[in-house]
C-alpha cells in the first residue's frame, strides 16, 4: 500500500523539494502551508506520517504537534531551524518521533522518512488509550466511556478531555485549552472554555457541584485529577 505523507511547511521551495524526494521514494504526498490548514488536511486524510515545520503561520509546529498527539500516534518528523538546538529536545519530549535540522540533504530526509514508516505499529503506540478504571479515552478512535457507558462528545469536548487526561494532575490555562481544542482560538474568548468544561463534566456523568475529576483551579485553569481506585461515583 502506498504510504501517505502530509508535509506541513510554509516555505514553498523547501516544501517542493520534500514533495519531490518523498514522491520519488514512492509516497503519496499532501501538503499544507500553515498550521491550521495542516490540521484540517490531517483530519481529512489520516496520513501515515507527518513532516512538520516548527515555524509556521496561524498555529506553529508545537501547537500542531500537540493537537495531533491528542488524537493520534502517527509518526511525526519535525523540521527545526539551524541554530535552534533546543528545539530538538523540545520536539522529542513533546511527542515528535524524529527531527531534521535545516538545511538537510535529500538523502537524509528520505532515510529518516523510510525509517519512521518502517517502524512497527506497536512500537509507535505508547499511549493511545487513557484508562483510570472509570474513564476510558481512546485517542485514536476518539471514543470515550465512563464506567463502561459511552459518552457522546463533540470534537471540542473530546480535545479538551484528551488534553487534560494526557497530563493528569497538571493545570492547563484557559488559553492553553483554547489553543488545543478550538480551530479558531483567536476568535473566541476564554469564557468559552468554562462553558465547554461545564458541558463536558455533565456528559461525563457527574452533577455540577459534586467532586469531579475535572477540577477548576481558581485563577489558573483546569486539571484532571485521577480518582482514587474504588472511589464511589459522584453525581
Ligand atoms: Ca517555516
Amino acid at each position: 500500500m502506498t504510504e501517505q505523507v502530509l508535509v506541513i511547511e510554509d516555505d514553498t521551495d523547501i516544501a517542493l523539494v520534500i514533495r519531490l524526494v518523498l514522491s520519488r521514494s514512492g509516497c503519496e504526498v499532501t501538503g499544507a502551508a500553515d498550521g491550521r490548514e495542516g490540521l484540517r488536511v490531517f483530519h481529512a486524510g489520516h496520513p501515515d506520517l507527518v513532516v512538520l515545520d516548527v515555524g509556521l503561520p496561524t498555529l506553529d509546529g508545537w501547537q500542531v504537534l500537540e493537537r495531533i498527539r491528542d488524537m493520534s500516534d502517527v509518526p511525526v518528523l519535525m523540521l527545526t531551524a539551524h541554530g535552534q538546538e533546543n528545539d530538538k529536545v523540545r520536539g522529542l519530549t513533546s511527542g515528535a518521533d524524529d527531527y531534521l535540522t535545516k538545511p538537510f540533504s535529500n538523502k537524509e530526509l528520505a532515510a529518516r522518512v523510510q525509517a519512521l514508516l518502517r517502524r512497527p505499529r506497536a512500537e509507535r503506540k505508547e499511549s493511545d488509550v487513557y484508562d483510570d478504571g472509570r474513564l476510558l479515552v481512546k485517542f485514536g478512535s476518539n471514543e470515550v466511556s465512563v464506567d463502561g457507558s459511552p459518552a457522546d462528545l463533540t470534537p471540542i469536548e473530546f480535545r479538551l478531555l484528551a488534553a487534560l487526561v494526557r497530563r493528569p494532575g497538571q493545570t492547563l490555562s484557559a488559553e492553553q485549552l483554547l489553543e488545543t481544542a478550538w480551530n479558531d482560538p483567536f476568535s473566541v474568548g476564554p469564557e468559552r472554555v468554562k462553558f465547554a468544561i461545564m458541558r463536558l463534566r455533565r456528559k461525563l456523568g457527574q452533577a455540577e457541584g459534586a467532586t469531579h475529576p475535572i477540577e477548576a483551579v481558581r485563577g489558573f485553569g483546569y486539571r484532571y485529577v485521577v480518582p482514587p481506585a474504588g472511589a464511589p461515583r459522584s453525581g
